[in-house]
């Protein structure tokens, strides 16, 4: 089941959730050919202690005795999915797109958001790819309403992926979000409408769409946290902590 937030802690989340845009664009306004991702790591780190707010990745642990999450920021590139470790010697270079995935405590409730973007000019196709997760984000947020289910949700992103010739990855998937980082429930980017859980009033989800332009299947790096697509194929990933509000939606990682 769901926690249902209430109005007030809605209202912090949504604080938070503006405070995480404006840190989001700034990292990803940074990106450039000759920037390292631990830059970019740097630079969340400073404008969250700017703006008092905790990070939510930094000592994340998978599993009860799995690796601790070394940064505050996840760093991925072309064909990295998620989870990438920002490093001194990973540089960006012109034509790679990378996507920033940050998450942030404020007065102790967890905010979670991603954007993707190209170092300089990218090809037609990553451009695309990233466009069409995007707009794979957006049609999932629109089911968002009273009434409608989780699997109305997977539905809408799935539909989007195949209607612009991309894959969408299956083994990650959004998630509830508020008092964790990783609530119930699980909100797959696949599905059949009228499926799996009822949204109600003060649910409150990450919904995040990852994409490729080749074969879905991942597989784990040896850090024990960077996600590639097998076949090397690059990948974009999207992201909103999204609110159920009484006649719609309210997505909460938005900057108006
Ligand atoms: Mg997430």
């Amino acid at each position: 089941m769901a926690l249902i937030k209430t109005p007030e802690e809605i209202k912090i989340l949504a604080e938070g959730g503006k405070i995480l845009a404006q840190i989001l664009s700034k990292v990803a306004g940074a990106v450039r050919s000759g920037v390292s991702t631990l830059d970019l790591d740097t630079l969340a780190r400073e404008e969250m202690k700017k703006a008092g707010v905790k990070p939510a990745f930094e000592g994340y642990q998978m599993g009860d005795d799995g690796p601790k999450f070394p940064a505050v920021l996840c760093s991925s590139v072309d064909h990295e999915v998620v989870h990438g470790i920002p490093r001194k010697d990973k540089i960006l270079h012109e034509g790679e797109i990378v996507g920033l995935d940050l998450g942030i405590i404020h007065q102790g409730l967890f905010t979670d958001a991603a954007v993707t973007v190209g170092v300089g000019k990218v090809s037609s196709q990553d451009k695309n790819l990233m466009d069409g997760t995007e707009q794979a984000l957006k049609a999932g947020i629109a089911q968002v309403k009273p009434g409608k289910r989780i699997g109305d949700i997977g539905h809408a992103i799935e539909s989007c992926a195949k209607r612009t010739g991309l894959s969408v990855i299956r083994d990650l998937i959004g998630h509830g979000v508020g008092h964790a980082l990783h609530e119930k429930p699980d909100v797959p980017n696949y599905g059949k409408p009228g499926t799996l859980e009822i949204l109600k009033p003060g649910m409150v989800i990450a919904i995040e769409p990852m994409f490729t332009r080749g074969d879905w299947r991942v597989k784990f790096l040896d850090d024990g946290w960077t996600v590639v697509t097998a076949d090397g194929s690059p990948s974009a990933h999207f992201e909103h902590t999204v609110a159920v509000a009484k006649d719609g939606h309210q997505v909460l990682t938005g900057i108006i």
